[in-house]
């Protein structure tokens, strides 16, 4: 297994390639299901498309978005996908890895300065970035539950029930 880690590191190596060939970030990434098919390759675009979030990790996730997406059930495919990527995701990467049902990440270089997976699991952290924002929760009892309306029954659409979303009563 370890050599076959090494096999699709290489793969997102050759993302990073073209990527700093284009003269951006070179940072590749594929993602590779649990039979070893490579179902996406995603590369770095954030100066060659002129888009902040266009990091290698998200790009391979939305190329692979037909495979992690159950379209007729509106549901994630269940499957141990695992994402390689020639760096450690930042913050917005390990939240989408998090959000896309991925269950696997390896990269070839840690980052210690916006690498995020460790230290996300560890606990709190970026709270330098975090001081640099301000945030308004749920300002609007009326809007809020309009939210929780609409994500519950769209959930009851597609065949689950969950609590999370019941309206909520003013205190
Ligand atoms: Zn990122």
């Amino acid at each position: 297994m370890q050599n076959n880690h090494i096999q699709f590191l290489k793969l997102a190596f050759e993302e990073a390639i073209l990527a700093e060939r284009g003269g951006t970030y070179p940072i590749g990434a594929v993602i590779v299901d649990s039979e070893g098919n490579v179902i996406s390759r995603g590369r770095n675009r954030v100066f060659t498309e002129i888009d902040c979030t266009a990091h290698a990790e998200v790009d391979a996730i939305r190329q692979a978005s037909h495979v992690l997406l159950d379209i007729t059930n509106r549901k994630f495919n269940k499957n141990d996908f695992t994402l390689y990527t020639t760096c450690e995701p930042c913050p917005m990467c390990t939240c989408t890895i998090l959000l896309s049902g991925i269950k696997q990440v390896v990269w070839a270089a840690d980052d210690d300065e916006y690498g995020a997976i460790r230290r996300m699991k560890e606990g709190p952290h970026f709270l330098s970035l975090f001081n640099t924002i301000q945030y308004i929760a749920s300002p609007c009892l009326e809007l809020e539950n309009k939210q929780r309306k609409m994500l519950k029954e769209w959930n009851i659409r597609r065949g689950i029930i969950h609590k999370e979303w019941e309206e909520k009563i003013k205190t």
